[in-house]
């Protein structure tokens, strides 16, 4: 059976930006309201605290994480931080961090759902964001060690207890401090010394599984746009959801990812978006177009450096070209 999974994520057209919130004592993400047409503003929205019934259209555009963006968990990852367990403590608005917390929120939409959950205010708070990348940063550090086999790097992770006679998560990463909260038995095979490896499949399974359990899907069976079939289709409440999907479809399917050189965007290897032609495994260019650019770029920049009276060689070295060629960019 096929089942295609799809989210409706809700994008303010006029952006966002940090509102500190003195009642919860927070930073939080909010609508930059004072950008949109005032009448629409006050149609949808309740002055006071600012509570929407529904996203109209007039003030949000809705995109599809799965075909959009399909590995931007690993965008999302790169917020987080691995090793500091509640470091949302330790971060202030004007670290770097909020900085492209807000960059990725303009970008993607924030993490909240319908505004009917309790979850809604606590989603836009800045060192709920921040943890919330931190564990997809930490289990993205899990799988690559898993498809590694990194014994070391597994070893960041879990540890043999020789006292009790089982393996345990360790507590300085963050998936350590949320797995001894969280689970309360560990599986039968964590009593036997067995390999690392496996127990850091094993690990990496209970994580992911651990935070699909909290998760609320609307499924029909609907035509597919193109063709004839009819498929199952599943579709999840936010765009935290979707991340914590396409994770686990990453995870089961043993994706393999790489960073766009041009805009880093991380897309998956030999797998090419809707729509768009299939990738060479070697493509270091996530679309047609950010190849384009990323060539336009070497262009503009040779021009630019030779202005400043560099040496052909040396620009040729910077920009990675060979010399007929530069020379053909700077009509010499
Ligand atoms: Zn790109």
């Amino acid at each position: 059976m096929y089942v295609q999974f799809s989210a409706r994520v809700p994008r303010f057209k006029y952006g966002y930006q940090w509102q500190y919130n003195g009642e919860v004592g927070e930073w939080l993400i909010d609508y930059r309201l004072e950008k949109a047409p005032q009448d629409e503003v006050r149609r949808n929205f309740s002055s006071a605290d600012r509570v929407l019934t529904e996203y109209p259209d007039s003030l949000f555009d809705f995109y599809d994480p799965f075909v959009a963006d399909p590995a931007l968990f690993r965008n999302f990852a790169e917020l987080g931080s691995f090793a500091e367990y509640r470091s949302e403590e330790y971060l202030t608005i004007d670290d770097d961090k909020p900085n492209r917390v807000l960059q990725f929120v303009n970008r993607y939409g924030d993490l909240s759902g319908s505004f009917a959950e309790s979850s809604w205010i606590e989603m836009r708070q800045l060192g709920k964001i921040h943890g919330c990348a931190s564990w997809f940063r930490a289990a993205v550090e899990l799988q690559e060690a898993v498809r590694r086999s990194d014994e070391d790097r597994l070893a960041r992770f879990l540890e043999w207890d020789n006292q009790f006679r089982r393996w345990t998560f360790r507590h300085t990463t963050v998936l350590g401090a949320m797995f001894n909260f969280s689970i309360r038995s560990v599986p039968a095979t964590w009593t036997q010394k067995g390999h690392i490896v496996d127990r850091g499949k094993e690990a990496l399974e209970l994580t992911i599984t651990h935070f699909l359990s909290r998760q609320q899907f609307r499924t029909a069976i609907a035509r597919q746009p193109l063709g004839p079939r009819t498929v199952l289709t599943c579709q999840v409440s936010t765009l935290l959801d979707a991340m914590w999907m396409q994770f686990a479809s990453a995870v089961a399917d043993e994706k393999q990812y790489q960073q766009c050189a041009f805009c880093h965007k991380w897309f998956s290897k030999g797998e090419a978006a809707a729509g768009r032609r299939r990738r060479r495994e070697d493509q270091t260019f996530c679309t047609q177009s950010c190849r384009v650019k990323a060539y336009q770029h070497r262009q503009t920049k040779a021009r630019q450096m030779r202005r400043n009276g560099t040496k052909l060689p040396d620009i040729a070295r910077t920009v990675a070209t060979d010399l007929p060629t530069l020379k053909k960019w700077l009509g010499e």
